[in-house]
């Protein structure tokens, strides 16, 4: 654009100083010729010529015109007082018409200037754009590739949360590498991994990346035989080592470079942390349904249950049973050994009861030194045979428990069992009830007894 419009100017120029001195002598030459002849019309009518030489060169052949053409003039004139008269007038006019245009072009060039200098201006402002346009193109794509890295790492973390505790975790984590770098083969390699370069990271506490295998040589040629790269991630856990996520390639079209450990570092983080998230959260959920002291189900855990199981028996007819279970005269123990020989004994006694029920039968600590099972799939009699054997088995066992340090002491303990299977119960707080109503009966009809309701 800007090479066209030097050629244009050039050849401007070069019109302005070769075509217009040459008008311009031209009609000078016809000037003085005719002006002898017709001197009045002639002035004029030239002059027209000069103004339109005037305009196409600019003001100095004008004046170079006009200060031959005034004395020119009054060279031939005549002695004609009023022929003179008139070219007097007439040269007057023509200056004051001179200066006119003058002003005009002064006006026109100054515009022209004005002109030029927006055009530069714009054509500034325009390339300014254009490379702002280039510009945010660029970013608007890498903001395009960082959301689409983004998705992936979302998809990648909930893939990994579902799949967390299936048997075929490492393959999923294998296939999710392949799949998000995009090259090379993967492996996961955990803990009792022998591999030299797993090791090696491992070890040096950093991962490892082998872009060309021929000009590294920290490892035995043997090693490297079948890779053209090699790359390592160690996974981290709450700074203790997992695992690692090896890979190779084999062709030299593909070989692992810096984007790649990038890449596989973030990948190796989102790992680390989903795994370790599973974990913990896993925990908060034990540590929510489990009792700290027995390690039995909590109260919470068991109504959750109770309700299902509850909706449940009313559909399908199944029978289901609860049966509290009460410590005879607990609050002995404590007065007598402490507190905390207290706790020992539920905590055997938690123990006992845990190895007496069945799997499907969920045992929950229900209070303080009170239990509650829920039995499932079992009648009536079944479930009474089954506490009273609880019963029985608590009646003839010794207890030891430890006083302090020293010392431990042996006693003998009996629980009362109230028994309820499910009837018309509107709800399980009904349910619930018909229980301990059971276990008043079994504590006021002299304890260490299975009572059922009637
Ligand atoms: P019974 O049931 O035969 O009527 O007599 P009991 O003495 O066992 O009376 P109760 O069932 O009311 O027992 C309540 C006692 O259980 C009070 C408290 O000292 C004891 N207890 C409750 N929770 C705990 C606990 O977590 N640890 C210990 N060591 N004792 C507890
Ligand atoms: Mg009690
Ligand atoms: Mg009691």
């Amino acid at each position: 654009m800007i090479s066209q419009k030097n050629n244009k100017n050039f050849l401007i120029d070069i019109t302005r100083s070769l075509i217009v001195p040459l008008i311009a002598a031209s009609c000078f030459i016809i000037w003085v010729f005719y002006l002898f002849k017709y001197p009045i019309i002639t002035f004029p009518v030239i002059f027209v010529i000069f103004t339109f030489v005037y305009v196409l060169s600019g003001y100095v052949y004008g004046i170079v015109l006009l200060t031959f053409a005034i004395p020119v003039a009054f060279f031939v004139i005549t002695p004609d007082t009023t022929d003179n008269l008139l070219l007097i007038c007439e040269t007057v006019w023509l200056i004051f018409v001179f200066l006119r245009l003058e002003h005009y072009r002064g006006l026109w060039v100054s515009s022209k200037i004005k002109l030029n200098v927006e055009n530069e201006i714009l054509d500034r402002d325009i390339t300014l754009i254009q490379s702002a346009i280039i510009e945010n193109e660029n970013i608007s794509k890498a903001t395009k590739q960082k959301i689409q890295t983004f998705q992936k790492l979302e998809n990648i973390i909930k893939t990994l949360e579902e799949n967390m505790n299936s048997t075929n975790f490492t393959e999923v984590i294998e296939e999710i590498t392949q799949d998000f770098m995009g090259k090379g083969k993967f492996t996961i390699k955990r803990q009792s991994s022998k591999d030299i370069f797993v090791n090696y990271a491992r070890f040096n506490k950093s991962p490892l990346l082998i872009s060309n295998t021929k000009e590294d040589n920290r490892f035995s040629n043997e090693d490297y035989k079948d890779y053209t790269s090699v790359i390592v991630m160690p996974i981290e856990l709450e700074n203790n080592y997992w695992g690692s996520i090896k890979g190779y390639t084999k062709t030299q079209k593909e070989t692992f470079n810096d984007y790649d450990l990038r890449q596989l570092s973030i990948l190796a983080n989102i790992l680390g942390l989903t795994i370790n998230n599973s974990a913990l959260l896993k925990q908060i959920e034990t540590l929510a349904i489990t009792d700290g002291l027995t390690g039995l189900y909590t109260k919470t855990y068991f109504i959750e249950r109770l309700e299902e199981e509850f909706e449940r028996a009313k559909i399908s007819n199944f029978p289901i049973s609860i049966a509290i279970i009460d410590i005879d005269y607990f609050k002995l123990v404590n007065d007598t050994y402490g507190h905390l020989a207290g706790d020992n004994f539920l905590k055997q006694l938690a123990n006992i009861l845990k190895k007496r029920f069945r799997g499907i039968d969920i045992l929950a600590r229900y209070g303080g030194e009170e239990f509650v099972v829920l039995m499932l799939h079992t009648k009536k009699e079944e479930c009474f045979a089954i506490l009273e054997e609880v019963r029985m088995g608590i009646e003839n066992k010794t207890f030891v428990i430890p006083i302090d340090f020293y010392t431990s002491k042996k006693i003998k303990k009996t629980i009362s069992i109230g028994l309820t299977t499910l009837t018309d119960e509107k709800d399980i707080y009904e349910f619930i009830k018909r229980a301990d109503d059971a276990l008043y009966n079994a504590k006021n009809s002299g304890r260490n007894k299975t009572a059922m309701y009637n």
